[in-house]
């Protein structure tokens, strides 16, 4: 809400669904330039493709995944051949269109011959993926576990996870997919916003009984039963970082572009939903990222047949306001200054002075501007209240008094829910980060300001700064090589914020690149080519600009 209009900056700016706004020269917004786009279905499933090429292990927590219809005959050739090899696999699939949210048009299939191929996906590209046939039952019941990840700032990378997060049930109990019950969405699917309307929903005021409960709430059932509880969180942490690492070279390119280096913007922060299930063994798998994860605290209650209410889910309040206060408290731009405590004080009289005078000004007038003024004040009032960031009438000092001492606002406040994993673990995972160094080479080489694609002069440039051509590779073999990727990665008819420029989109160039690298260094595996490649280039361009060389020459 902007009471006043645009004109002054804000601190914070709090979009409600995606950064779309090219008037914010400072301050801090709560999204990334191109998150919605880099956690679409497809565009995630190549990054974390992208990141298993390169490290199969580490990468093992997505499930496989296929994209259709461009992959349709790699997913068949795949499926035969593991069939071959394995005769017993009985495998199930699970088909997601992109962009979909809330178990939209998804479908279970045996075989990939069952795949829809009328209409739909040829209009709505899909993944396909493999299902997951022995997820963890607590109460027979199938479930998945919404857990909030705070990005803080991409570089240097921060990543805060909350301690609690969400578990949501299907509400029929499960049976590994048969062609019988495949179609069973409410046995299946965990998804709140289906399982809803099924009649076993159980809305509940406690933690840890119903259909949505605390995940915390699950952990403490498991510690009961002698699992370990350590493993399984470093696991998730592990997972997180591994997943942030993977969508940080396409955020970077957006960022650039949206907010180019040396010119006034703000800086972003997001918070993210990740969705994860649980293996039978307690492994975790990631289903999906959410760019814009609801923050409802309250949910429709059908009083009579058509009469809604909305009315407080306790299990939501406890985790999410926990959630937005606590990425509050770690943005907040005045932390350093110490100035908290008066302004939520100010804050609180502020509001409560013009409620008041509105309230008494109100009484016998009917004008509904006022009301609704009114209104808006109160339930701020009653969000401020919500989040702690000021005292409620019972706590505050009366009207006028100023508190004796400035008390600090965090005192008052609960321990921070949000953890910080990295830089805190940032030991364990920064050798995962050669996508990061590839995007790094490509930023540098598109010129142009604004853009997130690489013209074929650009590439040229990148490959003769780096030396890479010789007489085994020709400057044509380079044209050709760009030429070709290109227009294959154009043909696919990604969303993409440039589909019109017939340019090299990152992807496409990590692909030329691992190209090269494995051109140049045979015999390694791919991770080992990849960073030879990339040392080889940072250090000739190091030398190319005279500047101090910082890593080691390959
Ligand atoms: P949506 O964005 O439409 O919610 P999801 O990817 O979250 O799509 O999938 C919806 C639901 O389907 C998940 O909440 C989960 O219960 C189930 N699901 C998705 N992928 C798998 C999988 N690979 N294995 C098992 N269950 C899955």
């Amino acid at each position: 809400q902007f009471p006043f209009g645009r004109r002054l900056p804000c601190d914070i700016y709090w979009h409600g669904v995606s950064f779309h706004d090219n008037n914010i020269f400072s301050g801090q917004v709560n999204k990334f330039p191109g998150m919605t786009e880099t956690v679409r279905k497809i565009t995630l499933s190549r990054a974390m493709r992208t990141m298993r090429d390169l490290f199969p292990l580490e990468y093992n927590f997505y499930p496989r995944s296929w994209i259709l219809p461009e992959e349709l005959p790699l997913f068949v050739a795949e499926v035969r051949t593991m069939k071959d090899s394995n005769p017993s696999w009985k495998p199930t699939f699970i088909v997601k269109p992109d962009g979909g949210c809330q178990g939209d048009g998804i479908y279970l299939i045996k075989d990939p011959s069952d795949i829809r191929l009328t209409g739909s996906i040829q209009s709505r590209p899909a993944v396909v993926q493999e299902y997951i046939c022995k997820p963890l039952l607590v109460d027979k019941l199938k479930f998945d576990i919404r857990l909030y990840v705070l990005l803080k700032s991409l570089e240097p990378l921060e990543i805060y996870i909350a301690k609690d997060g969400l578990s949501r049930f299907c509400t029929e109990p499960y049976q590994e997919p048969t062609l019988k019950n495949l179609h069973q969405v409410f046995m299946h699917l965990t998804n709140y916003s289906l399982n809803i309307h099924s009649g076993n929903f159980i809305h509940s005021a406690s933690a840890n009984t119903g259909s949505k409960r605390t995940f915390s709430s699950i952990l403490c059932r498991l510690s009961s039963r002698g699992a370990d509880v350590k493993k399984l969180w470093s696991d998730i942490i592990s997972l997180v970082i591994k997943t942030i690492i993977a969508l940080t070279p396409e955020l970077k390119v957006y960022y650039q572009s949206d907010i180019p280096a040396g010119k006034p913007g703000p800086t972003c922060f997001q918070i993210l939903g990740f969705d994860i299930l649980l293996m039978k063994d307690l492994k975790p798998v990631l289903l999906e990222v959410n760019a814009n994860p609801s923050m409802r605290i309250e949910h429709e209650q059908e009083l009579s047949p058509g009469v809604f209410e909305n009315v407080p889910s306790p299990v939501d309040e406890k985790v999410k306001v926990a959630v937005i206060r606590d990425t509050l408290r770690l943005m907040d731009p005045q932390k350093k200054k110490r100035k908290d405590a008066h302004l939520s004080f100010h804050t609180y009289l502020n509001f409560s002075a013009q409620l008041q005078s509105l309230r008494a000004g109100i009484a016998g007038m009917k004008d509904k501007q006022h009301k609704h003024h009114s209104l808006k004040l109160s339930l701020k009032l009653k969000f401020y209240l919500k989040l702690g960031l000021c005292q409620s009438p019972e706590r505050a000092p009366g009207a006028g008094e100023e508190p004796d001492a400035a008390p600090s606002p965090e005192a008052a406040l609960p321990s921070l829910c949000l953890k910080q994993v990295f830089p805190k673990y940032a030991r364990h995972f920064s050798y995962l980060r050669l996508v990061d160094r590839v995007a790094a080479l490509f930023i540098r080489f598109l010129g142009v300001k604004g853009t997130t694609k690489l013209g074929p002069t650009g590439f040229r440039t990148f490959v003769r700064n780096c030396k890479l051509s010789n007489s085994n590779f020709s400057m044509a073999a380079v044209d050709i090589l760009y030429i070709d990727i290109t227009r294959r990665w154009n043909s696919m008819g990604i969303d993409h914020k440039e589909s019109g420029n017939p340019g090299m989109c990152l992807q496409a160039f990590v692909e030329a690149f691992f190209c090269l690298a494995q051109k140049k260094y045979k015999a390694l595996p791919l991770h080992k080519q990849v960073l030879s490649l990339l040392e080889l280039c940072e250090c000739r361009l190091a030398g190319l600009h005279g500047k101090r060389l910082v890593w080691g020459c390959g």
